[in-house]
């Protein structure tokens, strides 16, 4: 007979370790199957925020909470979870190779980089065109770069790009990018780094590598704008396809409606972190998503008579 899981956790980043760490502790039989170890958060090398650390980087913190939830009884497995039905009262979480059945799936499933849409972007990615300053960031040693985006992951990026670069732009399509005081302060006071406002990049052109954007509107008297290498920066996307096909009601930005116990509309189904229907998502928020969905996982599968079947 199949080996029945109280829950399946779908994931492996921050809010994923948040629900497996409680899960543990709740003593209910809990699998962890994520294709990214430490998700998001591994992107950045300067966590601020997180309560209880001065500053830690994404890595270490992400490190920090898979040992803690290490601590408990969970199984891990690292893989891509390709389906998810419903059999019965229950649910097939399904990799290429493997199938497991859950009497509840918590979907920690986060988001993945919003794409700038441009021509250009896709044929040159990798070759100029990143999405992650702290990964790439390094190849553009004395080199100019620009950053289209914001927000203040944005800004965060673009101060650890200038560690690096000789010159910094930041392209963004509003007047002012909305990063926090503290961040927006940094990129003002850094003399590496320039604001280029109310502008939008067109097209990425090149050669066999980046050497240029084509703006919308002239900067130095052309809307020609050569660079060395462009990073998209403007946000994510919820990873939410797996609920939707499942029947998970999502709102109109594609993420997962959860009520404030990280209930969804489907009953067992629950989510956490980035991929819900939240404005503010952080580690911090995502963690305590996630360990709230834990707990009312286990009085679920405490309280409700799940039925599953063999199809
Ligand atoms: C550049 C940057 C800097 C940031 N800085 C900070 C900061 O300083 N402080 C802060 O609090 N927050 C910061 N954040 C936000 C923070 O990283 C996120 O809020 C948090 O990491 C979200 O965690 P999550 O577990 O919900 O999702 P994610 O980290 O996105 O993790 C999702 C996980 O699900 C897995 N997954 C997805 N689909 C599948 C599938 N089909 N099968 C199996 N696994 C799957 C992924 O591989 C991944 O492991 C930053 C974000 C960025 C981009």
């Amino acid at each position: 007979m199949t080996e029945l899981w109280d829950t399946i956790i779908i994931g492996a980043g921050v809010s994923a370790y948040g629900a497996a760490m409680y899960a543990g502790r709740f003593e209910i039989k809990t699998l962890m199957i994520g294709e990214l170890p430490g998700g998001t958060i591994v992107n950045t090398d300067d966590v601020a925020n997180y309560p209880g650390f001065k500053m830690i980087t994404g890595m270490d913190l992400a490190d920090k909470l898979r040992e803690h939830a290490e601590e408990y009884n969970i199984t891990q497995k690292n893989g891509r979870v390709v389906k998810v039905e419903k059999t019965g009262d229950c649910f097939t979480v399904s990799t290429n190779d493997e199938s497991f059945k859950g009497k509840t799936v918590i979907f920690a499933t986060g988001t993945e980089w919003r794409k700038l849409g441009v021509p250009g972007e896709k044929e040159f990615t990798g070759k100029g065109v990143h999405y992650c300053a702290l990964c790439d960031g390094a190849f553009y040693k004395e080199k100019v770069a620009a950053l289209v985006g914001g927000s203040d992951s944005a800004a965060k990026d673009a101060l650890l790009l200038a560690k690096y670069a000789k010159k910094v732009y930041i392209i963004y399509r509003k007047e002012n990018i909305r990063a926090e005081p503290i961040n927006k302060r940094r990129v003002e006071q850094s003399d590496k780094i320039e604001v280029i406002p109310n502008t939008n990049v067109l097209e990425i052109k090149g050669d066999k590598f980046v050497n240029k954007v084509i703006l919308d509107k002239e900067y130095n008297g052309s809307t020609e704008f050569p660079i060395e290498g462009l990073f998209i920066d403007i946000g994510h996307i919820a990873l939410s396809g797996l609920a939707k096909d499942l029947g998970v009601a999502l709102n109109k930005k594609g993420e997962i409606i959860v009520d404030r116990h990280g209930f969804t509309n489907m009953e067992g189904v629950f989510a956490a972190g980035d991929v819900i229907d939240t404005d503010f998502k952080q580690a911090i928020t995502g963690v305590a998503e996630g360990v709230t969905a834990a707990f009312n996982v286990y009085n679920y599968v405490e309280k409700a008579d799940v039925k599953c079947f063999d199809p």
